[in-house]
């Protein structure tokens, strides 16, 4: 790992060479997928205008309250102008004439325009913010739709910290930039128009001296933006790194503590931390820099005015009033310019999000329906592997002509060494992944011209690693079926074994499980998952065997409830013990993605293969994994 001090000369170096930007953008891209990383210059260019484009395109139902937002910033923006203008007339006209009765009704009128005008700002910051909520909230939802469909190995791809922070960060960001895209540009704009024109119609002279510094006000902000915000991404990034490791660290502490690495970790923490601690104090350097150029450039704007346009006044060809007037719109000037500059920089930020996210939205969800996809049947007849062969997406073949046909009903062990492809038919089984050669069948009909949802209706999963969601223990049984009464969820549970243990629970099935609740054994765990498939009532069942192994007593009350769960359903079981193994309808002997050996205990027994000589090892007293290995 490299020092604190080494990883920051190397930072200061791509910062100097102004490279810094360009790496940040690449390391963005490259943790987008793989897929998008080298992309051409120009080209990605052209693809960032159209998702601002795609942004606004979905905007569209927002455009009323938009515009009237932006309306009311302009009636705003031009109100403020009256104020120096009247100043000036007040100046100029009214006090050298001694005009009491115009004083006043100047003053009460400027007044109301001030009412008014707040009262307008008020309305306008609050549509603004009623605005932002609903675009936050729909583009959130459907960006969480979107995500529960998406292809599980995206999915995987992305790990649940970048799910998360594209769900809050990202979105947060997004919806930033209605205010900057559309808003800021909008009314800023106005604004330096109109103040310009009243400007020169105070006093071109003035106005074209003033017109002249603007650029050193843009050059400023413009600093900022290309020298100090690459700082602050990478800070991010440093960031991001940092919390990915301790979210690691912790999940994993009991392996930091049993290999003795607390103070490794605890160094690796703060040589990180140390890095983002120097970049804040060049961050900060900068900031402090560029503030003392604001601190010398707004004064001196007010002294160009006053100098030159107090020799002007000397010649009669500038007012006193006119002076003044000008020193007020001067400064309405320079908040504009910039709003629209800093806009402009925060805009790149978004546009970092508003790519992820829309990349997101638009990749496909998984598998939609076929046109015209049917129902799924009521009742599975036969089940049918037909010459499958599967790779992962960017896999390799996992397998490989694999054919199996399954009566309905029936229960399958899927035998084999690790690796050799029984989670894998699973997968199939419940279309995780359809077949990339050959085709699976239900009652004969091509599982893809299902409709996806109603064949996920027929499936039920239980998992080695049961996983129960935070919530009662009744909601954890009704997951699969959320309308389930009491009564059916009693029922369940009792054919799972799950009703005698829950009733020693004081609040019975309202028991709090998870992480604010009680914890379950390992065995009661396995059963409430049972349950959960029980009430279900699927078809189509997998069936992950748990290898770990449980107290006998534990053991024994599973083997009930699986049978209970296992009556009439056509059941795919990745199969660890003997005694399922044995009372199976049909045993897939799997290796290396082919199905080796198929057929019931006493056929394969008799065959004399593998099979065979598996159990004989099995009963020898070998682990499960041992008798493969030695056969
Ligand atoms: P088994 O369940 O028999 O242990 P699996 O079906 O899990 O075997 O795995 C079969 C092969 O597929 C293995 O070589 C494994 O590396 C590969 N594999 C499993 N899951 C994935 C995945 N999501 N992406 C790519 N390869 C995978």
């Amino acid at each position: 790992m490299p020092s604190s001090r080494s990883a920051y000369q190397e930072f200061l170096r791509a910062f100097r060479s102004r490279e810094l930007q360009k790496r940040l953008e690449r390391e963005d891209a490259a943790s987008r997928g793989a897929e998008e990383a080298p992309k051409a210059g120009p080209e990605r260019r052209q693809k960032r205008r159209n998702y601002l484009w795609d942004y606004i395109r979905w905007l569209k139902p927002f455009f009323v309250p938009i515009a009237l937002v932006v309306v009311m910033a302009w009636m705003t923006a031009a109100m403020s102008l009256v104020m120096p203008r009247a100043t000036m007339y007040i100046i100029d006209q009214v006090l050298p004439a001694g005009d009491r009765r115009t004083l006043h009704i100047l003053g009460f009128g400027l007044l109301g325009i001030l009412i008014v005008q707040q009262s307008l700002d008020l309305l306008r910051n609050w549509r603004t913010a009623i605005l932002n909520a609903r675009v936050l909230f729909r583009l959130r939802q459907r960006l969480y739709a979107h995500l529960l469909r998406l292809p599980l190995h995206k999915l995987s791809a992305m790990k649940t910290g970048g799910l998360t922070s594209r769900l809050s960060g990202d979105v947060d960001a997004i919806t930033g930039m209605i205010q900057m895209s559309l808003i800021t540009p909008a009314v800023a704009g106005l604004k330096i128009i109109l103040t310009i024109i009243m400007l020169l119609l105070i006093n071109w002279q003035m106005a074209l001296a003033a017109v002249m510094l603007m650029p050193l006000i843009i050059t400023l902000n413009l600093v900022y933006l290309r020298r100090v915000r690459p700082i602050y991404r990478s800070m991010r990034h440093d960031r991001a790194e940092i919390d990915g490791r301790v979210v690691e660290t912790f999940g994993g502490v009991r392996v930091v503590r049993a290999f003795g690495r607390e103070k490794s970790e605890e160094k690796r923490y703060a040589q990180r931390h140390h890095t983002v601690i120097r970049k804040v104090l060049l961050a900060n350097w900068y900031e402090y820099l560029i503030g003392s150029g604001w601190g010398f450039v707004i004064p001196l704007v007010g002294l160009v005015i006053i100098w030159f346009g107090g020799s002007l006044a000397l010649r009669g060809a500038a007012t006193v009033g006119g002076i003044i007037a000008f020193q007020m719109y001067l400064m309405m000037l320079l908040m504009p310019v910039s709003a629209i500059v800093r806009s402009y920089g925060e805009m790149q930020h978004a546009m970092a999000a508003l790519e992820r996210v829309f990349d997101l939205l638009e990749t496909r969800i998984d598998k939609p329906d076929r046109p015209g996809a049917l129902e799924a049947p009521d009742a599975v007849e036969s089940f049918d592997f037909d010459a499958v062969t599967f790779r992962y997406p960017q896999g390799e073949i996992v397998l490989q002509d694999f054919s199996l046909t399954v009566p309905g009903g029936a229960t399958v062990a899927l035998v084999g060494p690790s690796g050799a492809g029984k989670t894998t038919v699973t997968n199939l089984v419940a279309r995780f992944y359809d077949p990339t050669e050959g085709v699976i069948r239900v009652n004969g009909i091509d599982l893809r011209d299902i409709r996806l949802e109603r064949y996920r209706r027929l499936l039920g999963i239980v998992q080695q690693d049961v996983f129960l969601f935070d919530g009662t223990i009744a909601e954890n049984i009704a997951y699969g079926r959320p309308d389930a009464d009491s009564s059916e969820i009693e029922d369940a549970a009792r054919r799972a074994n799950v009703h005698e243990f829950v009733m020693k629970f004081e609040k019975g099935y309202d028991t709090l499980v998870g992480e604010r609740g009680v914890r379950l054994s390992g065995g009661q765990a396995q059963r409430v998952s049972i349950a959960r498939a029980i009430l279900a009532d699927p078809r189509i069942l997998i069936l992950d065997e748990a290898t770990s192994n449980l107290d006998s007593d534990s053991e024994r009350l599973i083997q009930e409830s699986l049978r209970a769960l296992l009556a009439d359903r056509t059941t795919f079981i990745i199969a660890h013990r003997l005694s399922t193994i044995v009372n199976a309808d049909l045993i897939v002997v799997m290796e290396q993605g082919r199905a080796l050996e198929c057929g019931t205990h006493d056929e394969l027994m008799e065959r004399n293969g593998r099979y065979r000589a598996m159990v004989a090892l099995q009963q020898r007293g070998l682990s499960e994994s041992a008798a493969w290995a030695a056969t």
